[in-house]
């Protein structure tokens, strides 16, 4: 054992025939694991214009070489394939305990292939793969999924499954393991469509690594300095709703479909708000933050609500989103998000979408079943995300997304559906920090915050109202995260606590491979699988005139957002210019041939060369 189990399983669905393969060593070498293992699978597998939803797609689940070890929060697991909502590639990373006991069992990753006759879940243990009938789990929300496996296979059982906002095929359907998920981009939908509800798993540690004396050591350290991290307490206290005051205040946390930037009565869903109703911590396999706050509702009409959340970002979507500072109602809707299995983030973005036209006028009570969509009127809006998880009545065209919904509607919707790429904007004004508006529309998944946040501008090392100048930062970011989702180490640094430098002792004592005891060996693999990520969207047509931002945020200044009321993103152009640049590709945004040879991609050139300008 180094680190990597070696193994890749391959199922296909169709068949119902399973095979394990062998992962060769360069390949570990050049795309190190988890995002980038798996985004090297798909690329070389997938024909361009698959459908997303058809049987031809893929869906790949892949640990990292730290993960199942005994270093801290690497443990979580890349799902990577081709999104429902976007078009583009996908990549979410999950948390929960399934991708160690994966790796417990013997491997690295799953690819699934093909779609099973009828539904079906894949059980894996000592004595091999198993292909069952899901009937009994096929309809029950993901909480009574994970409680039916146990029963069914034994209390230790670890599985990641889909709700039935993922087999009714709801494009933003999300997969969960325990209580953490792999939220955006809709792989859970692609599950669904490949009939699958869960992967269940029955295996045991412990993982062998390289050099373990060294490792043990190095791991050691770390837990230590995160021991008594101020920021590490902090993350345990309160995960990350302390982000939601200050961020008010900047003007970051965008109010009513992204409007604007005050929220009044903010106060009642700060951190200290959330603090009072913490029941207890919840968190990732191997992790010691657990960052997971357990918070259940004490009084109200939401009295009893239990989630394991919300997030910032769930606290923005179900919250501030929808002018609504009810507590109780934000943790009821992020625990039905989570049942039912769809992504917070779009869907409170649909509610929200939803909410400015019924404000305008462009829909009324008959288009949305009767529901009185007026903001910070939960009790509907609570409604409305039930209908959409099920896919009934208006919840059935908001289950496409905005970006879709939107031109269905027509009159004029388009503009208020606030997306890039199809994927719905998290909870971070662009307006407010540019370096969020340059790495949403250049993001190769769609407007997600997990890929490559702007860091100096959060930091206040860069001015975040410039212009200009931010290229450089985000091309840097994303390949720092394209290597974070490839160990696959939390991207809370405060949970990690790991440099670039501490990092490369473990990946080589886990794994004997001295290539990554060097940050810039790791710092190419990142640039490597960034451009293998444009191109497989380059293949499907994907170029400069996709990176781009909702017109609003070009064009209308931010209203009531503090400091930042009246900014805009003036200059995408030159900011696209100054990030191509960074990144060696084509004015149009297309990796060029000379880049793609720099960085080991030549066997790329030949598939994209007709698409650079
Ligand atoms: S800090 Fe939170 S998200 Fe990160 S590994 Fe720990 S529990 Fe998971």
């Amino acid at each position: 054992m180094r680190g990597y189990t070696g193994k890749l399983l391959r199922i296909n669905l169709s068949n119902r025939r399973s095979q394990v393969e062998d992962i060769p060593e360069q390949l570990m070498k050049d795309f190190l694991g988890g995002r980038g293992l798996a985004v090297k699978y798909l690329y070389s597998e997938l024909k361009p214009g698959v459908d997303a939803l058809g049987p031809d797609n893929k869906l790949l689940f892949m640990m990292g070489p730290l993960g199942a070890t005994t270093a801290m929060s690497v443990s979580r697991i890349a799902v990577v394939t081709k999104s429902p909502i976007t078009g583009c590639i996908a990549k979410s990373i999950a948390g929960g305990n399934f991708g160690a006991f994966l790796k417990f069992a013997g491997f690295d990753g799953v690819i699934l292939e093909g779609k099973a006759e009828k539904p079906t879940y894949i059980h894996i243990d000592g004595d091999g793969v198993h292909m069952l009938d899901a009937d009994e789990i096929w309809g029950l929300d993901t909480e009574e999924t994970q409680m039916k496996l146990r029963q069914m296979h034994g209390n230790s059982t670890k599985t990641i499954c889909i709700g039935p906002a993922g087999e009714k095929l709801v494009r933003y359907a999300i997969v969960i393991s325990e209580l953490r998920c792999g939220g955006r981009t809709g792989v859970g939908t692609v599950m669904g469509a490949k009939n699958l509800k869960a992967i269940a798993v029955n295996s045991s540690g412990p993982l062998g690594v390289y050099d373990s004396q060294q490792f043990k050591s190095l791991a050691r350290e770390q837990i230590e300095g995160l021991r008594t991290s101020p920021r590490r307490i902090q993350m345990t206290d309160f995960g990350t709703s302390y982000l939601t005051l200050g961020f008010e205040k900047m003007g970051i946390f965008p109010v009513k479909n992204f409007q604007e930037g005050h929220l009044e009565g903010v106060e009642k869903i700060s951190d200290e708000a959330f603090a009072k109703i913490k029941v207890g911590n919840n968190g990732c396999y191997g992790c010691m933050t657990k960052c997971g706050q357990e918070r259940r509702v004490t009084e109200g009409p939401y009295a009893g609500a239990f989630s394991e959340g919300p997030d910032y970002e769930s606290i923005w979507s179900l919250g501030g989103n929808w002018a609504n500072t009810n507590l109780g109602s934000i943790i009821a809707a992020d625990s039905l998000c989570d049942k039912l299995g769809m992504d917070t983030i779009s869907a409170g973005s649909a509610v929200g979408f939803a909410c400015e036209l019924f404000e305008r006028g462009i829909i009324t009570k008959k288009d949305t079943d009767g529901l009185d969509l007026t903001w910070g009127n939960h009790g509907d809006m609570l409604k409305l995300v039930e209908k959409i998880g099920r896919r009934e009545g208006f919840g059935e065209l908001l289950g496409e997304g905005t970006k879709r919904a939107a031109e269905h509607i027509g009159k004029g919707a388009e503009a208020y559906a606030m997306h890039v790429k199809g994927l719905e904007i998290p909870a971070y004004e662009p307006r407010a920090v540019k370096g969020y508006g340059l790495m949403f529309a250049t993001s190769n998944i769609g407007a997600n915050h997990m890929y490559g946040r702007p860091r100096e501008e959060l930091a206040g090392k860069v001015d975040r109202f410039a212009d200009e100048g931010k290229g450089k930062d985000i091309a840097r970011n994303q390949i720092a995260q394209a290597v974070e989702d490839s160990v696959v180490q939390c991207s809370f640094t405060p949970a990690t606590g790991l440099t670039p430098e501490s990092r490369a002792k473990l990946l080589v004592a886990a794994t004997g491979f001295n290539e990554f005891s060097d940050p810039a060996y790791l710092d190419l693999i990142g640039e490597r699988i960034l451009c293998l990520e444009r191109s497989f969207n380059v293949r499907d047509g994907f170029s400069r005139k996709d990176d781009t931002l909702p017109a609003r945020m070009l064009t209308e200044p931010l209203k009531n957002a503090g400091p930042a009321t009246g900014q805009v993103v003036r200059k995408l152009d030159t900011l696209l210019d100054e990030y191509y640049d960074a990144l060696g590709y084509s004015p149009q945004g297309i990796p060029t041939t000379e880049k793609l040879g720099q960085i080991g991609l030549d066997w790329v050139i030949e598939d994209i060369k007709g698409f650079v300008k």
